[in-house]
């Protein structure tokens, strides 16, 4: 991979213009490199990341964001707005996630900037509820070893400590038994994924609901990727388990509007089951001579455009929207995980539902992305054991694409079939980030890191 592709054709910028551009050039720009950029997942090859991938609601999209993108969200005095916005953002997730069910408090929630800080806010309101209830101090969370790498974040920077449980191999859920023995007087929540990112499975929720609900622990359900997708997908009848605010033990869940809920990047619900536990981490600063100050979460300045934006979608799509979207990228995963059982040398992960892991016992599965690579396709690359996983997303309910990953799929078991034994060229790269994973894989990854973020921004040479 290239991370520089541009610096030969347009200008790099290694320090402020002396004089400004003129704003149709620089627009012109960006048109041709997000033209380019945007070719690349329209073909429907792409594994996740573009989850509408439908102009048209982009643009409606930007409409939207561009009334309030100026707005600062921080500052309600000027912009009650967003006081109705994020409040009817968050009732209207509460209502997929089946707030509904709550006798025992009041449900609430905060709007994010993504999974990621969903969850950093449900872990920083564990702990700061653990310690003003019951003087927790040396906390720990229990998650299962396929849960997302932001809940390891999140401890963290939070001095909390992870215990990873294991899963079972088969089912990729959680070992539960692992997790009842390895609650302590310190434990202050279980987590559990519904789905999870690798596999797309589903954790014993209701056996980790009842675990917390018996040991008095909160028990959060990441739902960043399934939150607003596997609702729909209950609604159109597909075998998918009960995870949400129906089970009494569930306390909080994240839901990304910023994937399944088609909204933009920069957008996503953490609920809770009660207010006190969302408010536990409310941040109050009385005193400062800068005027009294307080946030409802981590971030400070918001802009108001996402908000806007993240409204509008949920409420263009409605009920009937969701239902939609979601029965054509059901279908189109049963299609393209058919053609994967057709080939009794690959395995499925688990019993997945739109989002599908696979894996070989044959050969080294990167021998099939190496071959699908060369035909435009892009998956997520896993690892113990090394994995191919395809997120279904709406560019490829477009006509045609499930029949070409079965073609190029048949093509590209016989190529690693010819190469069992070999080493492959691509490796496990969350992102999809370069492959040819060799050597320390710590060592690996500073290295893509640095590659990113010290290239080209490095400041040119005095004088
Ligand atoms: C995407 C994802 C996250 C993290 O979300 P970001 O939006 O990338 O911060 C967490 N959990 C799961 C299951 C996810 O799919």
């Amino acid at each position: 991979m290239d991370a520089y592709p541009y610096s030969g054709r347009f200008a790099v910028h290694r320090r402020l213009p002396g004089q400004g551009r003129p704003r149709d050039e620089i627009l012109a720009e960006l048109a041709a490199i997000a033209a380019e950029e945007d070719a690349f997942w329209e073909t429907g090859k792409c594994s996740g990341t573009m989850y509408c991938g439908d102009h048209g609601h982009y643009s409606f999209l930007t409409a939207a964001f561009g009334q309030f993108a100026h707005v600062n969200a921080l500052q309600r005095d000027i912009c009650p707005s967003m006081t109705k916005f994020e409040g009817e953002i968050i009732a209207m997730t509460l209502d997929v996630l089946r707030a509904d069910a709550v006798t025992d408090g009041t449900p609430a929630g905060i709007v994010t900037t993504g999974g990621t800080g969903s969850i950093l806010h449900a872990m920083l309101a564990y702990r700061d509820h653990a310690r003003a209830e019951r003087g927790i101090t040396a906390p720990n969370v229990i998650k299962p070893e396929t849960a997302h790498p932001a809940f390891d974040k999140a401890c963290h920077l939070f001095g909390i400590e992870p215990r990873t449980a294991p899963v079972d191999p088969v089912t990729t859920g959680v070992d539960a038994g692992w997790v009842a023995d390895h609650i302590d007087a310190n434990t202050i929540a279980l987590v559990g994924s519904a789905c999870n990112y690798g596999y797309g499975t589903i954790d014993p929720i209701a056996e980790l609901s009842g675990l917390a609900l018996d040991r008095g622990i909160g028990l959060h359900v990441d739902a960043c990727l399934g939150g607003f997708i596997l609702p729909f997908g209950q609604r159109l009848g597909y075998d998918i388990p009960v995870y949400d605010f129906r089970l009494p033990g569930v306390t909080s869940i994240s839901a990304d509007t910023h994937k399944y809920g088609y909204a933009l990047k920069g957008s996503s619900v953490v609920a809770f089951r009660r207010k006190e536990l969302r408010n536990a981490q409310y941040f109050y600063s009385a005193g400062w001579s800068g005027g009294k100050y307080c946030s409802p979460g981590i971030e400070g300045s918001r802009s108001g455009g996402l908000l806007a934006a993240t409204w509008a979608s949920m409420v263009s799509l409605g009920w009937d929207g969701y239902l939609r979207h979601a029965r054509e990228i059901f279908q189109t995963s049963a299609r393209m995980q058919d053609a994967v059982r057709s080939h009794p040398e690959l395995r499925i992960l688990g019993a997945p539902t739109f989002l599908f892991s696979f894996t070989s016992d044959e050969f080294d599965i990167y021998h099939v992305n190496d071959f699908m690579r060369e035909r435009g396709w892009r998956f997520n690359g896993q690892q113990y054991p090394n994995a191919l996983h395809m997120a279904v997303t709406r560019p490829q309910t477009q006509a045609g694409v499930a029949e070409a990953f079965a073609a190029d799929l048949a093509e590209a078991v016989g190529y690693a079939r010819e190469r069992a034994g070999e080493p492959a060229r691509s490796g496990a790269v969350y992102g999809g980030l370069p492959g040819g994973l060799t050597g320390d894989a710590d060592q690996f990854i500073r290295a893509v890191m640095a590659e990113l973020m010290d290239g080209q921004q490095a400041l040119p040479p005095p004088g």
